[in-house]
């Protein structure tokens, strides 16, 4: 079905239709020239899956008539399609250093080649088109989206910053919450560089952009926590709440210890107790129970967390559980024999679940991306909720 996609796309160029894909307009055509019997037969073998014979027939299509643009087009997109870069290339070059171009047709001639480029991983030539294509208000969101992905790969994020927000005034697309995920790349750059100043500005700078960003939270939190600063830390990871309820979990470890540094465990108990009522998740109660049995012993943390097991179970609290009721001093051998054996078998359980789940793929995986590694969105990896994860 894929692979009957691609071959379409170039039909859909030539036929004029819009291309939903990155909103690119319809591609130029030469409207004094009608279309002849051998492009639709080279349709006719797209549609068919038989690429070779399209190429043949374009090809030939090409050499009698060199001027039709729209076959350049194709025949240049099937090429770069099938991995054939540096025929693509040729192809498009030609088409660019035509003088007859209309502005339209070198536009998205440009856009074409840029993408050639791109392809054959050369990223510099690809950006010089893609800004040209901007520059001539020709394709530009397409352009803009290219120029998107090639400064995410190259890692540089200011330029990314730059191009999001052109994308955003020419589409009206909302970009604030990727150019924030940009901008905490660079406080994390900082950070590394032990520039905490710099990290500081970034991260402000990420919040105005998107007040939202429970990234640039976590990351002041940890800056704060890192230089003692329990009470500005504590407000940066409790806005996380208020800012995306989901990412609770990743910050409760967190919250504690700043709780503790401010020698305020108790006050960790009550402000987590709130928490647990907006939000039912599993390693809220486990933290709880840690701290009740810390600070009240093992009968109050066996209490609180059977009462959290009837109102909801789960495996995780099951677990934690079991492990209060482990215990060397017990007189009864076989009771803890066969505690130990279901320890185990849900740790074995809980080893092969995923923590953590891309809400726009469906990629799961252990650790907390903020751009997920199968389809490229931002923030869009949050911990797994409900009775099989949080
Ligand atoms: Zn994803």
């Amino acid at each position: 079905m894929l692979e009957l996609l691609w071959l379409l796309l170039p039909v859909a160029a030539f036929s004029g239709w819009v291309i939903g894909r990155r909103e690119r307009t319809s591609p130029p055509r030469d409207d004094d020239r009608e279309f002849s019997s051998d492009y639709f037969q080279g349709i006719n073998y797209l549609l068919n899956e038989e690429p070779d014979k399209a190429i043949e027939v374009f090809t030939r299509m090409v050499e009698v008539d060199s001027d039709t643009v729209e076959t350049h087009l194709a025949l240049g997109n099937l090429f770069r399609r099938r991995g054939e870069v540096d025929r693509a290339i040729r192809i498009h070059q030609n088409l660019i250093a035509r003088p007859s171009l209309s502005p339209s047709q070198r536009g998205y001639a440009l856009l074409e080649l840029g993408e050639d480029y791109m392809r054959a991983g050369l990223f510099d030539r690809a950006e010089s088109l893609f800004n040209e294509a901007v520059d001539l208000d020709m394709h530009a969101g397409a352009a803009l989206e290219n120029l998107l992905d090639i400064y995410q790969q190259e890692k540089e994020w200011e330029q990314a910053v730059k191009a999001g927000q052109q994308l955003e005034q020419r589409t009206g697309r909302a970009m604030g919450a990727t150019i924030a995920q940009f901008i905490c790349e660079q406080a994390e750059d900082a950070l590394s560089r032990e520039a905490v100043a710099e990290a500081r500005q970034h991260i402000r700078r990420a919040l105005q952009v998107d007040p939202n960003c429970v990234r640039a939270s976590m990351l002041l939190g940890d800056l704060e926590r890192r230089e003692g600063n329990y009470r500005a830390a504590l407000k940066a990871y409790q806005r996380v709440k208020h800012q995306d309820i989901a990412y609770m979990p990743e910050v409760l470890e967190r919250l504690v210890h700043c709780y503790r540094g401010l020698g305020q465990t108790g006050e960790a108990v009550r402000y987590l107790r709130r928490v647990q009522r907006e939000y039912r998740a599993v390693s809220i109660t486990i933290v709880l129970t840690d701290l009740i049995q810390e600070q009240d012993g093992d009968k109050a943390a066996m209490d609180f967390i059977s009462a959290q097991l009837r109102e909801r179970p789960s495996i995780r609290g099951l677990k934690r559980l079991i492990e209060l009721n482990v215990s060397d001093s017990d007189p009864d051998q076989r009771r803890q024999r066969d505690l130990q054996v279901l320890r185990e078998l849900f740790d074995a359980l809980l080893r092969e679940r995923p923590g953590y789940l891309c809400r726009s793929c469906g990629f799961s995986g252990k650790a907390l991306h903020w751009q997920c590694p199968s389809c490229k969105a931002w923030a869009t990896i949050k911990p797994v909720k409900g009775l099989e994860g949080e």
